[in-house]
């Protein structure tokens, strides 16, 4: 398991999300899924930060794609390590 912070970029809010999947490193493409492949859409972001929150998702289906509302700045290890994602 490792944690996602995802920005919400109206508030500048950042929230720690779970994910439940190891983290295979970055020379491995780790961070592909959320840089390039499903979780780099809005839709998808939506969804994490609301359930970092325990917040309501029942409508996150109607959230729109797109890449300029959440930013995903760093992913952080169990240990604490960070991993920069903001120039990815
Ligand atoms: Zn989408």
């Amino acid at each position: 398991m490792y944690k996602v912070a995802i920005t919400k970029n109206s508030t500048g809010e950042t929230r720690l999300c779970e994910y439940d999947f190891e983290w295979e490193g970055l020379d491995n493409g780790a961070d592909y899924i959320w840089t390039d492949g499903n979780y780099s859409c809005d839709c998808n972001r939506a969804i994490f930060f609301a359930e970092a929150n325990d917040e309501d998702i029942e409508h996150a289906n109607d959230l729109p794609c797109g890449e300029t509302r959440y930013s995903i700045p760093y992913i952080e290890l169990m240990d604490g390590t960070k991993i920069d994602l903001t120039d990815r």
